[in-house]
Protein backbone atom coordinates (compact mmCIF):
# COMPACT_ATOMS: atom_id res chain seq x y z
CA UNK A 1 0.00 0.00 0.00
CA UNK A 2 0.89 3.32 -0.80
CA UNK A 3 0.29 6.84 -0.70
CA UNK A 4 1.08 7.57 -4.22
CA UNK A 5 -1.54 7.46 -6.39
CA UNK A 6 -1.70 6.37 -10.26
CA UNK A 7 -0.38 9.77 -11.68
CA UNK A 8 -3.66 11.78 -13.03
CA UNK A 9 -4.42 15.43 -13.27
CA UNK A 10 -1.20 17.00 -14.52
CA UNK A 11 -2.05 20.65 -14.76
CA UNK A 12 -1.98 22.28 -18.70
CA UNK A 13 0.12 24.90 -20.03
CA UNK A 14 -3.19 26.70 -20.41
CA UNK A 15 -6.10 27.27 -17.81
CA UNK A 16 -8.63 27.11 -20.32
CA UNK A 17 -10.85 30.30 -21.64
CA UNK A 18 -7.71 31.00 -23.56
CA UNK A 19 -6.07 31.91 -20.80
CA UNK A 20 -2.27 30.37 -19.45
CA UNK A 21 -3.66 30.39 -16.08
CA UNK A 22 -7.06 28.99 -14.50
CA UNK A 23 -9.55 31.92 -14.74
CA UNK A 24 -13.21 32.67 -13.42
CA UNK A 25 -15.01 31.92 -16.49
CA UNK A 26 -13.64 28.46 -17.08
CA UNK A 27 -13.55 27.04 -12.98
CA UNK A 28 -17.38 26.38 -13.07
CA UNK A 29 -18.07 23.16 -10.97
CA UNK A 30 -20.60 20.26 -11.80
CA UNK A 31 -23.75 20.93 -10.46
CA UNK A 32 -24.22 18.23 -7.66
CA UNK A 33 -26.83 15.41 -8.65
CA UNK A 34 -29.82 14.08 -6.57
CA UNK A 35 -29.38 11.58 -3.51
CA UNK A 36 -31.77 8.79 -3.69
CA UNK A 37 -34.01 9.02 -0.51
CA UNK A 38 -32.78 5.47 0.85
CA UNK A 39 -28.81 6.85 0.58
CA UNK A 40 -29.14 9.89 2.47
CA UNK A 41 -27.51 10.77 5.44
CA UNK A 42 -25.06 7.42 5.47
CA UNK A 43 -28.33 5.19 5.60
CA UNK A 44 -26.26 2.39 4.10
CA UNK A 45 -24.10 2.39 6.99
CA UNK A 46 -26.50 2.54 9.36
CA UNK A 47 -28.98 -0.06 8.30
CA UNK A 48 -26.06 -2.11 7.51
CA UNK A 49 -24.80 -1.83 11.36
CA UNK A 50 -21.22 -3.54 11.06
CA UNK A 51 -20.03 -3.28 14.58
CA UNK A 52 -16.27 -1.57 13.75
CA UNK A 53 -13.36 -3.42 15.05
CA UNK A 54 -9.69 -1.79 15.43
CA UNK A 55 -8.14 0.11 12.21
CA UNK A 56 -9.99 0.47 9.49
CA UNK A 57 -8.37 0.60 5.92
CA UNK A 58 -10.97 2.57 3.54
CA UNK A 59 -11.96 -0.79 1.08
CA UNK A 60 -15.00 -0.18 -1.05
CA UNK A 61 -15.71 -4.36 -1.33
CA UNK A 62 -16.95 -4.52 2.41
CA UNK A 63 -19.29 -3.25 4.48
CA UNK A 64 -18.18 0.46 6.36
CA UNK A 65 -18.73 0.08 10.07
CA UNK A 66 -20.41 2.17 11.42
CA UNK A 67 -17.63 4.29 13.30
CA UNK A 68 -18.54 7.68 15.01
CA UNK A 69 -16.19 10.06 16.71
CA UNK A 70 -14.99 10.80 19.40
CA UNK A 71 -14.47 6.83 19.35
CA UNK A 72 -12.75 7.07 16.34
CA UNK A 73 -10.92 9.33 13.88
CA UNK A 74 -9.58 9.19 10.45
CA UNK A 75 -6.14 10.15 8.89
CA UNK A 76 -4.29 10.64 6.47
CA UNK A 77 -2.48 7.84 4.60
CA UNK A 78 0.94 9.40 5.56
CA UNK A 79 -0.22 9.98 9.03
CA UNK A 80 -1.15 6.15 9.40
CA UNK A 81 1.82 5.04 7.82
CA UNK A 82 3.88 7.51 10.19
CA UNK A 83 2.11 6.11 13.33
CA UNK A 84 2.24 2.52 12.16
CA UNK A 85 -1.37 1.16 11.51
CA UNK A 86 -1.02 0.39 8.13
CA UNK A 87 2.11 -0.75 5.89
CA UNK A 88 3.34 1.73 3.08
CA UNK A 89 6.04 3.99 1.91
CA UNK A 90 5.88 7.41 0.55
CA UNK A 91 8.04 8.26 -2.54
CA UNK A 92 11.20 10.39 -0.86
CA UNK A 93 9.30 11.10 2.43
CA UNK A 94 10.22 9.13 5.07
CA UNK A 95 7.31 10.07 7.23
CA UNK A 96 4.88 12.75 7.70
CA UNK A 97 5.51 15.59 10.51
CA UNK A 98 1.81 16.47 11.25
CA UNK A 99 -0.86 13.65 12.41
CA UNK A 100 -4.12 14.54 10.69
CA UNK A 101 -7.18 13.68 11.97
CA UNK A 102 -10.53 14.02 10.30
CA UNK A 103 -13.55 13.35 12.89
CA UNK A 104 -15.99 11.08 11.08
CA UNK A 105 -19.61 10.16 10.95
CA UNK A 106 -21.84 7.68 8.81
CA UNK A 107 -23.73 10.92 8.09
CA UNK A 108 -20.14 12.13 6.89
CA UNK A 109 -19.60 16.11 6.42
CA UNK A 110 -22.61 18.01 5.70
CA UNK A 111 -21.19 20.16 3.23
CA UNK A 112 -21.07 20.19 -0.32
CA UNK A 113 -17.67 21.85 -0.75
CA UNK A 114 -17.28 21.41 -5.22
CA UNK A 115 -13.29 20.88 -4.90
CA UNK A 116 -13.71 17.89 -1.70
CA UNK A 117 -13.61 14.61 -1.87
CA UNK A 118 -15.34 14.23 1.03
CA UNK A 119 -18.87 16.41 0.16
CA UNK A 120 -22.24 15.66 0.57
CA UNK A 121 -23.36 15.14 -2.71
CA UNK A 122 -20.62 11.53 -3.01
CA UNK A 123 -23.33 10.06 -0.29
CA UNK A 124 -24.96 7.96 -3.27
CA UNK A 125 -21.52 6.47 -4.44
CA UNK A 126 -19.12 5.85 -1.74
CA UNK A 127 -19.30 5.72 2.42
CA UNK A 128 -17.82 8.46 4.48
CA UNK A 129 -15.20 6.34 5.69
CA UNK A 130 -14.15 4.89 2.12
CA UNK A 131 -14.17 8.70 0.46
CA UNK A 132 -10.67 10.05 -1.32
CA UNK A 133 -9.54 13.59 -0.09
CA UNK A 134 -6.69 15.57 -0.84
CA UNK A 135 -5.67 12.41 -3.19
CA UNK A 136 -5.28 9.99 -0.88
CA UNK A 137 -7.60 7.47 1.48
CA UNK A 138 -7.91 7.96 5.02
CA UNK A 139 -7.76 5.40 7.66
CA UNK A 140 -10.01 4.85 10.38
CA UNK A 141 -8.42 3.97 13.55
CA UNK A 142 -9.88 4.03 17.20
CA UNK A 143 -9.08 7.30 19.05
CA UNK A 144 -7.71 5.98 22.01
CA UNK A 145 -5.39 4.14 19.93
CA UNK A 146 -4.02 7.14 18.26
CA UNK A 147 -3.49 8.60 21.54
CA UNK A 148 -1.99 5.67 23.10
CA UNK A 149 0.39 4.86 20.44
CA UNK A 150 1.35 9.07 20.58
CA UNK A 151 2.11 9.20 24.25
CA UNK A 152 4.42 6.04 24.77
CA UNK A 153 6.59 7.20 21.91
CA UNK A 154 6.53 10.43 24.49
CA UNK A 155 10.05 12.85 22.65
CA UNK A 156 10.78 10.23 20.24
CA UNK A 157 7.68 10.93 18.60
CA UNK A 158 8.16 11.63 14.97
CA UNK A 159 4.85 14.06 14.98
CA UNK A 160 5.99 17.70 15.09
CA UNK A 161 2.00 18.55 15.52
CA UNK A 162 -1.35 17.18 15.12
CA UNK A 163 -4.43 18.37 13.07
CA UNK A 164 -8.44 18.03 13.98
CA UNK A 165 -10.13 18.86 11.09
CA UNK A 166 -13.99 19.57 12.61
CA UNK A 167 -15.89 18.88 9.10
CA UNK A 168 -19.68 20.17 9.22
CA UNK A 169 -21.49 18.06 11.20
CA UNK A 170 -23.97 18.74 13.95
CA UNK A 171 -21.84 16.98 16.51
CA UNK A 172 -17.90 18.08 15.63
CA UNK A 173 -18.44 20.82 18.56
CA UNK A 174 -18.38 18.44 21.04
CA UNK A 175 -16.53 15.21 19.69
CA UNK A 176 -13.37 17.84 18.81
CA UNK A 177 -13.63 19.18 22.50
CA UNK A 178 -13.74 15.56 23.75
CA UNK A 179 -10.55 14.63 21.24
CA UNK A 180 -8.77 17.60 22.01
CA UNK A 181 -9.15 17.16 26.04
CA UNK A 182 -8.17 13.48 25.70
CA UNK A 183 -5.06 13.62 23.74
CA UNK A 184 -4.20 17.37 26.08
CA UNK A 185 -4.54 14.62 28.96
CA UNK A 186 -1.68 12.44 27.83
CA UNK A 187 0.57 14.81 25.41
CA UNK A 188 2.01 18.03 26.70
CA UNK A 189 1.90 21.04 23.99
CA UNK A 190 5.45 20.82 24.61
CA UNK A 191 5.47 17.36 22.66
CA UNK A 192 3.26 17.71 20.27
CA UNK A 193 1.00 21.07 19.57
CA UNK A 194 -2.51 20.74 18.14
CA UNK A 195 -4.19 22.90 15.33
CA UNK A 196 -7.58 23.10 14.81
CA UNK A 197 -8.93 22.76 11.04
CA UNK A 198 -11.93 24.60 12.29
CA UNK A 199 -15.75 24.65 10.89
CA UNK A 200 -16.75 27.95 11.16
CA UNK A 201 -20.49 27.20 10.17
CA UNK A 202 -21.75 25.76 13.26
CA UNK A 203 -18.96 27.35 15.43
CA UNK A 204 -19.70 30.53 17.87
CA UNK A 205 -17.34 32.74 19.46
CA UNK A 206 -17.40 30.68 22.75
CA UNK A 207 -16.80 27.63 21.00
CA UNK A 208 -13.13 29.21 19.78
CA UNK A 209 -12.78 30.13 23.60
CA UNK A 210 -12.89 26.74 24.56
CA UNK A 211 -10.87 25.11 22.11
CA UNK A 212 -8.24 27.52 23.22
CA UNK A 213 -9.01 26.89 26.81
CA UNK A 214 -8.64 22.91 26.25
CA UNK A 215 -5.04 23.72 25.15
CA UNK A 216 -5.37 23.83 21.31
CA UNK A 217 -2.10 26.05 19.88
CA UNK A 218 -3.64 27.03 16.25
CA UNK A 219 -6.86 27.60 14.83
CA UNK A 220 -6.98 28.25 11.62
CA UNK A 221 -10.29 28.51 8.55
CA UNK A 222 -10.34 26.54 5.54
CA UNK A 223 -11.24 29.69 3.47
CA UNK A 224 -10.64 27.95 0.59
CA UNK A 225 -11.57 30.36 -2.15
CA UNK A 226 -10.05 33.45 -2.26
CA UNK A 227 -12.76 35.60 -3.07
CA UNK A 228 -16.38 36.25 -1.74
CA UNK A 229 -17.31 35.36 -5.26
CA UNK A 230 -15.19 32.17 -5.15
CA UNK A 231 -16.44 30.97 -2.40
CA UNK A 232 -19.97 31.26 -2.72
CA UNK A 233 -19.89 29.12 -6.04
CA UNK A 234 -18.04 26.53 -4.82
CA UNK A 235 -19.01 26.13 -1.27
CA UNK A 236 -21.99 28.15 -0.84
CA UNK A 237 -25.43 28.52 -3.02
CA UNK A 238 -23.76 27.62 -5.97
CA UNK A 239 -23.58 24.42 -5.04
CA UNK A 240 -26.12 23.67 -2.13
CA UNK A 241 -23.75 24.07 0.59
CA UNK A 242 -24.62 25.75 3.93
CA UNK A 243 -21.32 28.10 4.19
CA UNK A 244 -20.79 31.87 4.05
CA UNK A 245 -17.93 34.18 3.59
CA UNK A 246 -18.92 36.32 6.16
CA UNK A 247 -19.70 33.68 8.96
CA UNK A 248 -15.72 32.57 7.78
CA UNK A 249 -14.49 35.57 8.30
CA UNK A 250 -16.43 36.28 12.12
CA UNK A 251 -14.63 32.97 13.67
CA UNK A 252 -11.20 34.23 11.83
CA UNK A 253 -11.49 37.37 13.29
CA UNK A 254 -12.49 35.64 16.75
CA UNK A 255 -9.43 33.88 16.32
CA UNK A 256 -7.43 36.95 16.22
CA UNK A 257 -8.82 37.88 19.65
CA UNK A 258 -8.69 34.72 21.30
CA UNK A 259 -5.56 32.65 19.85
CA UNK A 260 -3.55 35.56 19.23
CA UNK A 261 -0.41 36.94 17.09
CA UNK A 262 0.48 34.19 14.76
CA UNK A 263 -1.44 31.37 16.14
CA UNK A 264 -4.31 31.88 13.56
CA UNK A 265 -4.42 31.37 9.84
CA UNK A 266 -6.48 30.63 7.01
CA UNK A 267 -6.21 27.82 4.18
CA UNK A 268 -6.54 29.18 0.47
CA UNK A 269 -6.81 27.07 -2.43
CA UNK A 270 -4.82 28.51 -5.67
CA UNK A 271 -5.99 28.20 -8.67
CA UNK A 272 -9.87 28.00 -8.60
CA UNK A 273 -10.45 30.91 -10.62
CA UNK A 274 -9.07 33.98 -8.99
CA UNK A 275 -6.06 35.95 -9.75
CA UNK A 276 -2.65 36.02 -8.44
CA UNK A 277 -2.91 39.68 -7.59
CA UNK A 278 -6.64 38.83 -5.49
CA UNK A 279 -4.78 35.85 -3.59
CA UNK A 280 -2.01 37.44 -2.63
CA UNK A 281 -4.26 40.93 -1.23
CA UNK A 282 -5.45 37.98 1.12
CA UNK A 283 -2.46 36.85 2.25
CA UNK A 284 -1.10 40.21 2.78
CA UNK A 285 -4.48 41.00 4.88
CA UNK A 286 -3.92 37.94 6.63
CA UNK A 287 -0.42 39.46 7.24
CA UNK A 288 -1.45 42.54 8.71
CA UNK A 289 -4.07 41.28 10.97
CA UNK A 290 -1.50 39.09 12.44
CA UNK A 291 -1.86 35.25 10.78
CA UNK A 292 -0.85 33.53 8.07
CA UNK A 293 -1.80 31.57 4.97
CA UNK A 294 -1.69 27.97 4.12
CA UNK A 295 -1.49 27.26 0.65
CA UNK A 296 -2.73 24.47 -1.93
CA UNK A 297 -2.66 23.49 -5.29
CA UNK A 298 -5.84 23.38 -6.63
CA UNK A 299 -5.89 19.66 -8.03
CA UNK A 300 -9.32 18.08 -9.81
CA UNK A 301 -10.06 15.67 -6.69
CA UNK A 302 -11.55 12.43 -7.92
CA UNK A 303 -15.40 12.32 -7.50
CA UNK A 304 -15.72 15.98 -6.90
CA UNK A 305 -17.86 18.51 -8.68
CA UNK A 306 -14.27 20.42 -9.97
CA UNK A 307 -13.06 16.98 -11.14
CA UNK A 308 -13.42 17.78 -15.29
CA UNK A 309 -11.19 20.88 -14.85
CA UNK A 310 -7.55 21.77 -15.07
CA UNK A 311 -5.03 21.62 -11.99
CA UNK A 312 -3.15 24.95 -12.07
CA UNK A 313 -0.58 25.60 -14.13
CA UNK A 314 2.61 25.39 -12.18
CA UNK A 315 4.34 29.22 -13.51
CA UNK A 316 0.71 30.32 -11.81
CA UNK A 317 1.33 28.43 -8.50
CA UNK A 318 5.36 29.04 -8.22
CA UNK A 319 4.39 32.61 -8.46
CA UNK A 320 2.03 32.57 -5.98
CA UNK A 321 4.06 30.67 -3.79
CA UNK A 322 7.05 33.16 -4.01
CA UNK A 323 4.93 35.73 -3.07
CA UNK A 324 3.31 34.11 -0.59
CA UNK A 325 6.72 33.57 1.44
CA UNK A 326 7.82 36.95 0.59
CA UNK A 327 5.00 38.79 2.57
CA UNK A 328 4.58 36.06 4.96
CA UNK A 329 8.54 35.63 5.86
CA UNK A 330 10.08 38.46 4.06
CA UNK A 331 8.44 41.42 4.80
CA UNK A 332 7.33 42.34 1.53
CA UNK A 333 4.46 43.70 1.35
CA UNK A 334 1.76 43.74 -1.98
CA UNK A 335 1.90 47.12 -2.57
CA UNK A 336 5.70 46.72 -3.70
CA UNK A 337 4.89 43.59 -6.04
CA UNK A 338 3.36 44.50 -9.43
CA UNK A 339 0.71 42.58 -11.72
CA UNK A 340 0.15 42.57 -15.14
CA UNK A 341 -3.43 43.23 -16.58
CA UNK A 342 -4.39 39.79 -15.75
CA UNK A 343 -3.81 39.75 -12.33
CA UNK A 344 0.07 37.84 -12.89
CA UNK A 345 2.74 39.01 -10.52
CA UNK A 346 5.48 41.02 -13.11
CA UNK A 347 7.53 42.21 -9.89
CA UNK A 348 7.78 40.84 -6.82
CA UNK A 349 8.96 43.59 -5.20
CA UNK A 350 12.61 42.97 -4.25
CA UNK A 351 16.18 43.00 -6.09
CA UNK A 352 16.63 40.18 -8.48
CA UNK A 353 19.59 38.81 -6.39
CA UNK A 354 17.64 38.65 -3.08
CA UNK A 355 14.83 37.23 -4.87
CA UNK A 356 17.07 34.43 -5.80
CA UNK A 357 18.49 33.80 -2.97
CA UNK A 358 14.71 32.97 -1.81
CA UNK A 359 14.41 30.67 -4.45
CA UNK A 360 17.57 28.76 -4.12
CA UNK A 361 17.01 28.39 0.04
CA UNK A 362 13.97 26.38 -1.47
CA UNK A 363 11.53 27.02 1.44
CA UNK A 364 8.87 28.72 -0.30
CA UNK A 365 8.23 25.75 -2.70
CA UNK A 366 7.71 23.10 0.61
CA UNK A 367 4.20 22.33 1.68
CA UNK A 368 2.84 25.73 3.92
CA UNK A 369 1.02 25.13 7.24
CA UNK A 370 1.33 24.81 10.59
CA UNK A 371 4.74 25.23 11.58
CA UNK A 372 6.32 22.14 13.51
CA UNK A 373 10.26 21.94 15.21
CA UNK A 374 12.42 22.69 12.78
CA UNK A 375 11.80 26.26 11.69
CA UNK A 376 8.92 28.88 12.07
CA UNK A 377 8.55 28.73 8.02
CA UNK A 378 9.07 25.06 7.28
CA UNK A 379 5.23 23.38 8.11
CA UNK A 380 5.10 20.30 10.05
CA UNK A 381 1.90 19.93 8.13
CA UNK A 382 3.65 18.58 5.08
CA UNK A 383 0.05 16.65 3.75
CA UNK A 384 2.62 14.26 0.71
CA UNK A 385 1.28 14.61 -2.28
CA UNK A 386 -1.61 15.89 -1.35
CA UNK A 387 -2.14 18.41 -3.76
CA UNK A 388 0.29 16.94 -7.02
CA UNK A 389 0.74 13.61 -8.40
CA UNK A 390 4.69 12.84 -7.01
CA UNK A 391 5.37 13.23 -10.98
CA UNK A 392 5.10 16.40 -11.08
CA UNK A 393 4.76 18.07 -7.47
CA UNK A 394 3.12 21.46 -6.55
CA UNK A 395 4.24 21.50 -2.68
CA UNK A 396 7.27 19.90 -2.10
CA UNK A 397 6.78 18.02 1.45
CA UNK A 398 10.85 17.59 1.73
CA UNK A 399 13.54 20.09 1.15
CA UNK A 400 13.61 20.60 -2.87
CA UNK A 401 17.37 19.42 -4.04
CA UNK A 402 19.32 20.94 -6.80
CA UNK A 403 17.59 19.37 -9.76
CA UNK A 404 14.42 20.37 -7.38
CA UNK A 405 15.10 23.42 -8.07
CA UNK A 406 16.27 23.85 -11.79
CA UNK A 407 12.69 22.32 -12.43
CA UNK A 408 10.80 25.10 -10.42
CA UNK A 409 13.31 27.88 -11.95
CA UNK A 410 12.06 26.45 -15.16
CA UNK A 411 8.63 26.88 -14.31
CA UNK A 412 9.00 30.00 -12.83
CA UNK A 413 10.80 31.22 -16.55
CA UNK A 414 13.97 31.90 -14.09
CA UNK A 415 16.57 29.63 -15.65
CA UNK A 416 20.30 29.90 -14.78
CA UNK A 417 22.52 30.17 -17.44
CA UNK A 418 24.26 27.04 -17.90
CA UNK A 419 21.56 25.14 -15.07
CA UNK A 420 18.57 24.49 -17.45
CA UNK A 421 16.43 21.64 -16.63
CA UNK A 422 15.67 18.41 -18.71
CA UNK A 423 12.39 17.32 -18.78
CA UNK A 424 12.11 14.42 -15.92
CA UNK A 425 15.79 14.76 -15.01
CA UNK A 426 14.89 14.15 -11.18
CA UNK A 427 13.79 11.05 -12.09
CA UNK A 428 17.11 10.22 -12.95
S1 LIG B 1 -1.96 23.66 7.88
FE1 LIG B 1 -2.39 23.56 10.12
S2 LIG B 1 -4.61 23.68 10.26
FE2 LIG B 1 -4.15 23.20 8.12
S3 LIG B 1 -4.31 20.97 8.01
FE3 LIG B 1 -2.16 21.49 8.45
S4 LIG B 1 -1.90 21.46 10.68
FE4 LIG B 1 -4.10 21.54 10.19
Amino acid sequence: MTCIKSDSGHPEKNGGAGKDFNAFEAMTPRSPGAVPRELKNGARVKTNEVSPSGVYLPNYNILTPNMQSPDYVQMSTAAAITLGVMPGRMFRCGCTRCLNLLLTYPEGCRANCAYCGLARHREAERDFADRNFIRVDWPAVPTDQVIEIVSSEGENTPFHRMCISMITHPRSEDDTFTVLKKWTDKITPETVPVSILSNPTTMTRNDVEKLSDFGADIFTVALDAATPELFDRTRGKGVQSPHNWKKYWEILLDARDVFGDQKFGAHIIVGMGETEEQVLRLVQELVDLGGHSHMFCFFPENGSLMDHLPATPRDQWRRVQVGRYLIDYYDVNVAHMKFDEEGRVVDFGLPQAELDAVIDSGIPFRTSGCPGKFAQDISACDRPYGDSPPSDIASYPFQPNEVDLKKIRHQLDMEMPGQEYLESEEFE
